[in-house]
């Protein structure tokens, strides 16, 4: 039976852990071959052998997504190990929390260094291969963070909006070669950045440890934490060819709580 992603070639970043590991174990069920990239081996490791059991196709990539040159050999390597790219999804993200009047630059620096740095250079580079071939897919990870403010996260929300101001104007600029950029907007994802931010954000909040997380609960129309898996649910849909008069979108995942 044809499947969805049947013969393309995907790059995910962050693909150790987390939302990244489900969009690049879910494409390589949809038939992908898939570079699973992260900066971190071991957890990158793992996705390929979960991959690889399962009879898909798969090779490791190390990369920071913050270094121009460790992204033009990720697409080096992508060729190398699977062939021409036809789908990169710029997962690998982070978050921090602050005050605004606390926030230093070099917290500020670091987060857009990797959530909207390592967006551009993805995309820059994906756009490179991607225009003389006259098509591919561009899926950007952004936030419901990318769509509104929530305080003590000052720095994380104004990267995930770059990422969402980033998609729209790659959209119109590579449209004309073929080439379809959207973001997806999770919402509370259960991956270990909850695990990381929590505390921080709770404490901030004046609430105790796991009252951020709890708390978001009661944001989710639909009533439940989102899973990985939901999110490259929708990822699949957005890289298919179901989706392809589908561009400069940024499409919330996150169980109605951001409806537009
Ligand atoms: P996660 O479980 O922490 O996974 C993120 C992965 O990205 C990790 O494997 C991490 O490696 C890797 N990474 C971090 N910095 C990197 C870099 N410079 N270069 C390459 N890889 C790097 O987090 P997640 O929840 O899956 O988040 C994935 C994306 O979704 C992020 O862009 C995040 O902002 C976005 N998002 C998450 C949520 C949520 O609620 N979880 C909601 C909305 C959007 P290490 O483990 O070695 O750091």
């Amino acid at each position: 039976m044809a499947r969805g992603l049947d013969e393309k070639v995907a790059i995910v970043t962050g693909a150790g852990r987390g939302i990244g590991r489900a969009i690049a174990r879910r494409f390589a069920r949809e038939g992908a071959s898939v570079l699973v990239s992260d900066i971190d081996p071991d957890p990158a490791h793992e996705t390929v052998a979960a991959i690889q059991g399962n009879g898909g196709r798969a090779a490791l990539n190390v990369c920071d997504v913050s270094d121009e040159r460790q992204v033009a050999a990720m697409f080096e390597a992508a060729e190398a190990a699977l062939g021409p790219v036809d789908i990169i999804v710029n997962n690998a993200g982070y978050v921090g929390a602050a005050p605004l009047v606390d926030e230093t630059v070099e917290s500020w620096d670091a987060m857009f260094a990797v959530n909207v740095r390592g967006v551009f250079l993805g995309l820059r580079h994906a756009a490179r291969c991607m225009i003389p071939r006259g098509s591919g897919c561009v899926i950007n990870i952004a936030s419901s963070a990318g769509k509104q403010g929530r305080a003590n996260l000052t720095a994380y929300c104004a990267t995930k909006h770059a990422v969402i101001g980033l998609t729209r104007a790659a959209a119109h600029e590579l449209a004309p070669h073929g080439i379809r950029v959207n973001a997806l907007c999770p919402g509370i994802v259960d991956t270990r950045f909850w695990e990381m931010l929590d505390p921080v954000l709770s404490s901030l909040e004046a609430n105790p440890a796991g009252g951020a997380w709890e708390r978001g609960l009661e944001r989710i129309p639909l009533g439940r934490y989102e899973q990985p898996e939901d999110v490259a649910n929708a990822a699949v849909l957005v890289a298919s060819d179901d989706a392809s008069y589908m561009t400069g979108q940024s499409v919330s995942v996150d169980g109605g709580m951001v409806m537009h």
